[in-house]
């Protein structure tokens, strides 16, 4: 027979797992396991909706059975089963993102031990400890079964084979036991060992894991003072079945909780933080939710799939059911279980579902919740968070004209020019001075960049706290929050810190001067004013109480079609020597002065991250100054 070949992924990945020197082989057999359970889900789902599966709950069962003479361990499911060409696909090639991330990890210097499993590798990993592995399968709704053999990297054969009913069995052919440890495989033929295993990785699995064991009993009508026993074969459930959703709190420790996660959610990390619930009432539902420690692999790009997995009285609903997590929370994982659920409800029809729209209201609840304690008794812990996932906060923030304000405002970060950390706006407000109306923030790209801008500078000394906006949704916020407990958020960049005793006359006395640079610039400025805010810098752009420049540039990346501009207000440090100079020449030589009013607008330009119309124009102008 024909014998094809791995996919070059699937090969190199078969190549490491033949020869894992990993110590923890004995995993193999939750994969096996968890590959079983999967099916059973698929088709026990399937059997909500239509009765011509002919099964029920009860029905499902996952079998192990063991061979020793034939050194073989089997694992046997009634779940969906395969066709040949799922077969090809699903054992031949390897999930093809899965993979990919699989290598790198390792070559980053991750232990297999991590990594393995969390990829969409784990029916390869029965290569630890298989020499050669068959699996008979048949699919639901089909006739014919069909067998799957590989001894490893050198390919596999699938051909026609029997199966009397729907379902799949995985034979693994165990390798020979080294020298060094005639037990290395052979442990996988005893009942005792394998009871271990499933105890110890797939107690919570939902369907009864069955094998047939050895049992010592008594010999009906043996004598009490000589009695008799015999070795009878009784099947035997090895599994609690209990979800560990489903236990109590107070009897799940945090390390049960973690290897849970990390064996469910794909990451090789412990969650930053563990969210049980329980919840009687109105709906009655229990959820065990983690707010992961990095952020999910495809996080922030389209193939990330938001959802929480969804059960009913122990059937798999949905795996991601993202109607039961809030925008703001998608990075939330976990799983919700509630017997109030209808099971034979479409999926389409759920997500109208009155209930599932109560869990998803109590469930944001508990996530903020937990949001709010960190951020009171776990700082640190907070700002990992928040440098995870803090812009997806922000982001939905904004959506629907901060229609999420009050519920999230709390949970915000900025970045203090007074207190060099990031602080909650509640923290800045308590700390405003007494005179003081606004909030005040500075925009532009980098913390350093913003520090330095001269409309900072009678802010600070004044000694009045600034938020540094770096994150070009943050001005959107303040414009769309307007206020934060009805303290309104002003832009330093604005032009008008309405400090309340800012010098005016400036503008009067200067009145030519600026009526000159105004006609020098022509429309490239709105308008040209003495500053109120400048000390030591002879200039800066101003886009007054309108859109932000940081708005500007947005649009401009975008949506250049809206042609979206902030208005430019030339601000001048009356007192600044270059301005002076200015001044003199304006009377001595005009044409020189035009040149001043052009560097003035170019440099301020610059301050504030906009592009110059024309760099080589400018440069040229510099130097001709320069010469004259
Ligand atoms: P993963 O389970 O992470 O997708 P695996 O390599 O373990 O990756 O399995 C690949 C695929 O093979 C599964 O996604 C599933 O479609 C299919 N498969 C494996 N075992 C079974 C089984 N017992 N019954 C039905 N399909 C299975």
């Amino acid at each position: 027979m024909e014998k094809k070949q791995f996919q070059a992924e699937s090969k190199r990945l078969l190549d490491l797992m033949i020869n894992s020197i990993y110590t923890h082989k004995e995993i193999f057999l939750r994969e096996i396991i968890s590959n079983a359970s999967d099916a059973i889900d698929k088709l026990c789902y399937l059997s909500l909706t239509d009765d011509q599966v002919g099964m029920e709950r009860g029905d499902f069962e996952i079998r192990i059975k063991v061979d020793p003479e034939a050194r073989t361990l089997t694992v046997s499911d009634n779940g969906i089963g395969m066709n040949a060409e799922e077969l090809e696909h699903n054992l031949g090639v390897i999930a093809d993102s899965g993979t990919f991330r699989f290598r790198q990890e390792l070559e980053e210097g991750k232990s297999d031990a991590e990594v393995i499993g969390q990829f969409g590798v784990g029916f390869y990993s029965a290569f630890m400890v298989s020499d050669h592995i068959t699996v008979v399968t048949r699919k639901y709704g089909e006739a014919g079964a069909w067998r799957w053999e590989s001894e490893g990297a050198d390919g596999y054969t699938v051909e026609p084979a029997e199966r009397e009913t729907v379902g799949t069995d995985v034979i693994m052919h165990l390798k020979p036991d080294p020298e060094e440890d005639p037990d290395e495989f052979s442990r996988y033929l005893r009942e005792f060992e394998l009871r271990g295993l499933v105890r110890k990785y797939s107690d919570y699995i939902r369907f009864p894991i069955r094998m047939l064991a050895k049992k010592s009993r008594r010999v009906e009508g043996s004598p009490d003072d000589k009695p008799e026993y015999e070795e009878v074969e009784e099947l035997e459930t090895l599994n609690s079945m209990v979800p560990i959703w489903q236990r109590k709190k107070t009897e799940v420790s945090r390390e049960e909780y973690d290897k849970f996660y990390e064996d469910n959610f794909m990451d090789y990390q412990p969650p930053q933080s563990v969210i049980p619930v329980s919840a009687e009432g109105l709906v009655t539902y229990k959820a065990l939710l983690f707010i992961p420690a990095n952020r999910p692999m495809k996080w922030g790009t389209e193939e990330f799939e938001p959802g929480l997995q969804l059960y009913s009285s122990g059937v798999m609903i949905m795996d991601k059911c993202a109607d039961l997590l809030p925008e703001q929370f998608s990075f939330v994982r976990g799983v919700v279980e509630s017997p109030d659920l209808s099971l034979n409800i479409s999926r389409e029809l759920l997500q109208h579902d009155r209930q599932l729209k109560i869990i998803s209201n109590n469930l944001e609840k508990k996530v903020k919740g937990e949001l709010e304690r960190m951020l009171r008794e776990d700082r640190e812990g907070y700002e990992k968070f928040w440098k995870n996932f803090g812009r997806q906060l922000k982001i939905s923030a904004l959506d629907r004209y901060a229609a999420k304000k009050e519920a999230l405002q709390d949970l915000l970060l900025f970045y203090s020019s007074t207190e060099k950390k990031l602080v909650t706006l509640a923290e800045y407000v308590e700390r405003m001075q007494s005179e003081q109306k606004y909030i005040y923030y500075a925009t532009g790209e980098q913390l350093d960049a913003v520090d330095h801008l001269p409309q900072t500078e009678l802010l600070k000394e004044r000694g009045i706290e600034i938020l540094y906006f770096t994150d070009q949704v943050d001005d959107f916020l303040a414009e769309m929050f307007h206020d934060y407990k009805e303290k309104p958020f002003r832009s330093a960049l604005g032009g008008d810190l309405d400090l309340g005793d800012e010098k005016k006359e400036a503008d009067e006395a200067h009145k030519d001067s600026f009526d000159f640079i105004k006609e020098t610039l022509g429309a490239k400025v709105t308008e040209v004013k003495a500053s109120t805010i400048l000390k030591t810098h002879p200039v800066c752009m101003s886009s007054g109480q309108g859109p932000s420049f940081e708005i500007e540039k947005y649009f401009a990346a975008v949506q250049p079609e809206l042609g979206m501009k902030a208005s430019r207000i030339l601000e001048i440090n009356t007192e600044h020597p270059a301005f002076l100079k200015f001044e003199a020449a304006r009377i001595t030589d005009p044409e020189k002065a035009k040149k001043y009013a052009e560097v003035f607008y170019n440099q301020a330009l610059l301050m504030a991250g906009l592009p110059i119309e024309d760099p080589t124009a400018y440069t040229d102008l510099i130097v001709s100054l320069w010469e004259s």
